[in-house]
């Protein structure tokens, strides 16, 4: 395995020349996704001076939180069961897959204070992936307006598994889209200021078109 810092290095690199060739401005915060590897080389992350942690599972994410004692943000990546709401609600810090209302309402009753969520859409239409299509997306946001624990920071996504460049960016430059609206909708509840988008293999072009969260683990972490 390699230094975490060296990776590090490499991504940050790259980050810098993405918004400079792209001439975007926004602050890009990286979360290491530390799905796949032990506490162990989380803590070696979080040592480098990471703070965001990305888990996609209840389990992996309360044995780590468990034993570090390490200041982070913890993110909740993965799908979420409606009946695992209650294990993990009160111990993560960001939840990028709210994707339907009986999991907003299961979050309503749990939450001990307000959640900071992402909606996931699934802008690709790949049958696949989790996320709301993007027809979807606002009107459930709108839905929301009597949850009192609910706070939409941002949109979330995933590309399409694919190698071409050009669907892969078309996906991203669509979310920025969509995000652009809900906030022009100036919901008290919905500021959506966030973009949560890119992993390992596609995080550079992520950043291009706007992402303010990239989420990476192989390449990072792996
Ligand atoms: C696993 C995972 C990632 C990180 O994937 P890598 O390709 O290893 O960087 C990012 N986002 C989600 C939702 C994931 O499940």
């Amino acid at each position: 395995m390699t230094k975490i810092s060296n990776n590090l290095e490499e991504i940050n690199k790259k980050i810098e020349n993405a918004k400079q060739k792209a001439n975007v401005t926004q602050d890009v915060k990286i979360i290491a996704v530390t799905k796949q590897v032990s506490t162990e080389r989380t803590i070696e992350a979080l040592e480098t001076g990471l703070v965001h942690l990305g888990e996609n599972r209840p389990e992996g994410l309360l044995s780590k939180k468990e034993v570090i004692q390490t200041k982070a943000k913890w993110h909740y990546i993965g799908s979420l069961q409606t009946r695992k709401v209650k294990q993990v609600i009160n111990e993560l810090d960001y939840l990028h897959s709210l994707d339907r209302m009986s999991l907003a309402e299961e979050i309503e009753k749990r939450a001990e204070q307000t959640v900071n969520c992402f909606v996931q859409a699934n802008v690709s239409g790949e049958e696949s992936k989790h996320g709301l299509s993007k027809e979807q997306v606002i009107p459930f946001i709108q839905s929301l307006h009597e949850f009192k624990k609910i706070r939409i920071v941002g949109l979330m996504t995933m590309a399409p598994n694919t190698e071409d460049e050009a669907t892969i960016r078309k996906v991203f430059r669509d979310l920025k889209q969509l995000q652009q609206e809900v906030v022009a909708l100036e919901l008290p509840y919905a500021p959506c200021n966030e973009l949560s988008m890119g992993m390992s293999n596609d995080y550079v072009i992520a950043v291009e078109e706007g992402a303010t969260f990239v989420r990476i683990g192989t390449a990072l972490v792996g």
